[in-house]
This record gives structure tokens, C-alpha cells and sequence, in this order.
């Protein structure tokens, strides 16, 4: 049909067109068009890129030059509704983190227990990772973090006026001088210093300014900007963070919230406006519908920006696992780069085109061997012949094309009725249809 023909080829030039659209605004905004990012030496990667984003019109993917992780499943992963960490769970997630080669952990708030005090200690003694502790503006929880031997103090305030008036109870002043008191705390033991304005993205602009300034002058050495109740757009939030760092010389850390499933996106904008660093968490647990995802800016990170983030990303399965464990928060099935589903294939078209070649249907720059997973060819309502005939042939069975249908047709009227169906199920199939097994070794696949 003509005319099918014709409309289908317009649509894809049409989605074609968008995306160089999209694409040449983005390398417009950020300036990445007919300066010096076209100049810079590529780095050499690991596992060579084999597909090309935009129909290859996509000129650079050099849009970041570096991505470091803090990562606070430890602290905001902790207050996760309904989950606490035990000191043996707090090491041995630390442990992981730190073999992996995550930048800092921010191992806890210490002056919040004894135990929490001890974890955060024995952490800091036992990483390479910078060890980071978490403080209000108040002395007590300053000193608890240097006490506790970390290696970096990250002190909060509130800075939004809804916070100042109906948490802290404390006006913008107060605010100004308690976190200048705070961070000159932390410099005067020696000790690296982050500061938080937060709910920065609630923040009165030009005080959000202040504060920035305040602290730069204080000798602050990162300036984390969080949007602590996730309400920040890519968009916006790159905004701020340039407008942040024209205020300081201090290095920029970014803490996005997902509650409109945008954090991660909001890290990546962050790291393109010109964050050092994130802060991320395994699973992405969280405050509420928690943090960034680890997985996902470390792996985004990699296979989008091309940008070698040192983390040894073969173990992300690995540590997604102990953290589920651990913090009892299944992860979704269907949950980005560790989701059960993340590597599976169900439906007919993309099964058979996953096993001719699996950049057909996975996005190519992302395999599951990159991050310790494995693919899975599901058998259900959608499934085609092609994973029937993989699975048969798996089980030691030498099927003909019409077995292969006749237990095809089986698989989905079983998928249909929401069983499962596994490697039983399939061999009663076989038996069913009555599908001859595999004679030797060299017809088995
Ligand atoms: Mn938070």
C-alpha cells in the first residue's frame, strides 16, 4: 500500500526531525556549537561505542567533562520511609561503594546516635572513598562530624522561607550567620567543607545569592545545591546552577529528588550547567520518592556522555542487590539499568531482533554485561518463535518449524491467562506436541 508507505516514512522524518531539533538546541544552549568542546581530545573509551545517537547528527557527546559521585544511600537513603541501616549494613554497603570507587560516601549523621556515631567512624577508617558526615549549623553536630574522623563536614541550612518559617524557625539573617559559623567550624579543624542551602529551589533567588556569597567568603569548598522537595525541571535547574556558579569559586554538587521522576535528569542537567559532582543513591532510595538514582547518572554518565566516571559500573547488579537487602525496598521490576525487566525481552519483533543483534532493541551504548546483569528472553502472551525455539533448543530438544509453532501457540495462550511460564511448563508443552529431543551433542545450542 502506497500511501501506508508514504505516511510511514513522513512520521519517522518527522520524529527524525525533532530529535536534531532537540539535539541542536541543547548543543546550542550549552554553547557546545563552534567553540572549543569541538577541540578537546577525546578520551579513549573503554568499550567502544557502537550506535549512533540522532541518526549520527549528534556532533559531540562531550557536553560533560567530568562526573564525580557522593553518594547518600547511607544518610537520605536511610530516612527512607520505614527503613534504618544497622551498623553491620551500613559497613558493608561502605565497603562496596568504596572497592567500587565511588568519590565520597557520606556515610550518616553523626551526632544523631552512639551507633550511628561509631558507623560513620569505623567507615571513615576503613575507606579510601572521602567520608563525608552530615550537620546541622549547630556546634554539637559540627563537632560530632570531626569527631567522628571524617574527611568532610556537609552542613545544611534551611534557605527557602516557607523552611525558615515553619521548620527552622529562624529568619534569612540567622540563617546567613550560622551557616558562615558552621563552615568557618569545619575549616578551622582542618577538614573539607560542603554547604547546603536547602530547598534551593524554593529559594528567593537574589537571597539564595547571598547565601552562595557568604560562604565562598567563609572558604566553603563545594556548594551542593539541593532540590530538596524534587520540584526542579532540567531546564530550570541548569539555570540555577549557572547562576550559582557565577556567585563562587567553589566546586557545585547537585542533590535532585525524584517526586516527578525527573531526578536523574536533573543531576544530568546539572553536570551540563557545570556540576562537579551528584549526589546520588542505590536504587534511588530516599526521602520520599527518594534520590537520583546511582545506577542511573553513573551509567547515564557513561553511555550517553561518554564520560569515565572510574566507577567499576560491572558491580552496579551486585550493589543494587546488597542494597534491596539491606534496606528492604524491593527495586522495581521495571526499574532503570537494575530492574529485573531492564534486560528482558518478551514480545516477538524484539526478541528475534535482540537475538540476531541485541543493539536492535537495548540501547546499545548500555549492555548487561556493563553492569554486571544478565538478558533474559521471557516466554508469555507476546512471545514469538524465535525464543520458543531458543528455549526448546536450550532444553535439548531438536524441534521442527511446526513444533515450534504448535508449542508457540501454547506459550501464549498460557502467558494470556497471567502464568508464568517457566522451564516445566514448556517442557510439558514439549511433551504435548510430542517434539523430538536432540539426537547429540552437535545439534544443542
Ligand atoms: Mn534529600
Amino acid at each position: 500500500m502506497p500511501g501506508g508507505a508514504t505516511r510511514t516514512a513522513s512520521f519517522a522524518d518527522t520524529i527524525g526531525g525533532w530529535f536534531r531539533l532537540i539535539a541542536m538546541g541543547l548543543l546550542v544552549r550549552f554553547g557546545f556549537i563552534g567553540n572549543t568542546c569541538l577541540t578537546t581530545t577525546r578520551r579513549t573509551r573503554r568499550i567502544p561505542r557502537r550506535i549512533e545517537f540522532f541518526e549520527g547528527t549528534l556532533t559531540s557527546t562531550d557536553e560533560i567533562e567530568s562526573v564525580r559521585i557522593f553518594d547518600t544511600t547511607l544518610r537520605d537513603g536511610e530516612q527512607s520511609p520505614r527503613t534504618s541501616f544497622d551498623y553491620n549494613d551500613k559497613r558493608a554497603i561502605a565497603e562496596l561503594l568504596d572497592e567500587m570507587g565511588t568519590h565520597v560516601i557520606e556515610a550518616g549523621f553523626p551526632v544523631n546516635s552512639e551507633p550511628e556515631f561509631e558507623a560513620v567512624s569505623d567507615i571513615a577508617a576503613a575507606t579510601d572513598a572521602t567520608t563525608c558526615g552530615l550537620a546541622r549549623v549547630v556546634e554539637k553536630d559540627v563537632q560530632a562530624a570531626i569527631d567522628a574522623g571524617v574527611d568532610m563536614v556537609h552542613v545544611f541550612v534551611s534557605t527557602s522561607d516557607v523552611q525558615l518559617q515553619d521548620s527552622m524557625h529562624a529568619s534569612r539573617e540567622e540563617a546567613v550567620d550560622r551557616a558562615v559559623t558552621s563552615v568557618e567550624q569545619v575549616r578551622d579543624a582542618g577538614l573539607e567543607v560542603m554547604f547546603s542551602p536547602m530547598d534551593a529551589t524554593r529559594t528567593n533567588e537574589s537571597f539564595l545569592v547571598e547565601v552562595v556569597e557568604a560562604v565562598s567568603e567563609a572558604g566553603v569548598d563545594w556548594i551542593n545545591i539541593p532540590d530538596t522537595c524534587g520540584v526542579g525541571t532540567p531546564s530550570r535547574f541548569a539555570k540555577l546552577i549557572a547562576l550559582v556558579d557565577d556567585h563562587t569559586d567553589a566546586r557545585i554538587d547537585v542533590h535532585t529528588h525524584d517526586d516527578f521522576g525527573l531526578a536523574s535528569a536533573n543531576a544530568m542537567a546539572g553536570f551540563e550547567a557545570g556540576a562537579h559532582q551528584a549526589q546520588v543513591s542505590v536504587n534511588g532510595i530516599g526521602e520520599r520518592a527518594g534520590n537520583a538514582a546511582f545506577e542511573e547518572v553513573v551509567m547515564s554518565a557513561e553511555s550517553l556522555y561518554n564520560v569515565d566516571t572510574g566507577i567499576d559500573t560491572t558491580r552496579i547488579t551486585e550493589l543494587a542487590k546488597l542494597v534491596e537487602e539491606k534496606s528492604t525496598i524491593p527495586i522495581p521490576v521495571n526499574k532503570a539499568v537494575v530492574g529485573d525487566n531492564a534486560f528482558a525481552h518478551e514480545s516477538g519483533i524484539h526478541a528475534a531482533g535482540v537475538m540476531e543483534n541485541t543493539d536492535t532493541f537495548e540501547p546499545g551504548v548500555m549492555t548487561p554485561e556493563m553492569v554486571g546483569a544478565s538478558r533474559e528472553f521471557v516466554l508469555g502472551k507476546h512471545t514469538g518463535t524465535h525464543s520458543v525455539r531458543k528455549r526448546l533448543q536450550e532444553l535439548d530438544y531438536d524441534p521442527s518449524d511446526s513444533e515450534v509453532r504448535a508449542v508457540t501457540k501454547l506459550v501464549k495462550e498460557f502467558g494470556a491467562e497471567k502464568e508464568q511460564v517457566t522451564d516445566s511448563v514448556i517442557t510439558r508443552f514439549a511433551e504435548e506436541v510430542g517434539v523430538s529431543e536432540a539426537e547429540s551433542e552437535e545439534v544443542r545450542v
